[in-house]
């Protein structure tokens, strides 16, 4: 008996790029998702584009790259899961690297956002990813290991969570590690799902992020953990980001 595939989730991160001028970027995009129903297409937004286009381009699912963990009150500056579904989001980002490194989100912090994403109705895209210095003392797997031990709710709903692993060393860099470290890496996670969400661990989709583009998608797409991928620089445009999303069709289809 053939094991049905989890449909492949594509998702871009425009990061803090973008204007209402560029969302006409997503259109092209959302007639090619529109047309298969086994791929998912994704924007993570800044956040004062995602109501515009949540309501402009039908056929892609809209989200943030972040959300506050408490629903609302004196956080200066915060955006709560309520007001990203109220804008049309329907999932978020949490602990991507960029804010683990640059706003000093710790495990206990991301775990926080996951919690908040889930009970304001969002999906939660969790994101894990070693250094380059863990990579060369040959410790990715046990990184990614102990972010997740620290970082995944147990309460966690699989059919509303994502995980990316995204080494940090390739986000942006045009490295990426070879299919083989993926694959090991994907399998480690996979297990972790399992162990700590039982047998729906199984349906939690798995995301690979970190210098994915046009020439490595197809490969990356086609290893037997990975349902989807996480796309920063090459989403920002069409041009860039339809072969990728063709890519997930052309998988999903064989
Ligand atoms: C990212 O930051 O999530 C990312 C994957 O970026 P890039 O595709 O540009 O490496």
């Amino acid at each position: 008996m053939s094991i049905p595939k989890r449909p492949k989730l594509v998702v871009g991160n425009w990061k803090m790029n973008g204007l209402r001028g560029d969302l006409s970027e997503l259109t092209a995009i959302g007639e090619i998702a529109s047309a298969s129903a086994r791929v998912e297409v994704a924007f993570a937004m800044p956040a004062p584009l995602i109501h515009q286009a949540a309501r402009a381009v039908p056929g892609l699912q809209i989200g943030a790259q972040d959300i506050h963990p408490e629903p609302g009150g004196a956080f200066t500056g915060g955006v709560s899961a309520a007001m990203v579904r109220d804008a049309g989001g329907c999932f978020t980002l949490v602990g991507h690297s960029e804010r683990r490194l640059g706003c000093g989100e710790t495990d206990a912090m991301v775990q926080a956002k996951a919690v908040a994403a889930r009970r304001g109705g969002l999906n939660a895209i969790l994101c894990v990813g070693e250094d380059a210095t863990a990579r060369d003392l040959g410790q990715a797997e046990s990184v990614v290991g102990s972010q997740l031990e620290a970082s995944l709710p147990s309460a966690s709903d699989a059919a509303r969570l994502s995980i990316a692993y995204e080494p940090i060393w390739a986000i942006g860099s045009g490295d990426t590690p070879s299919l083989a470290e993926i694959a090991r890496i994907h399998a480690t996670i996979r297990q972790a799902c399992v162990r700590r969400l039982g047998e729906t661990g199984r349906t939690v989709r798995l995301l690979y992020g970190g210098s994915a583009t046009a020439a490595n998608a197809s490969q990356i797409l086609a290893l037997a953990d990975v349902d989807g991928v996480l796309v920063g620089g090459a989403s920002l445009r069409a041009a860039t980001f339809a072969p990728i999303v063709r890519a997930a069709i052309a998988w999903a289809t064989d």
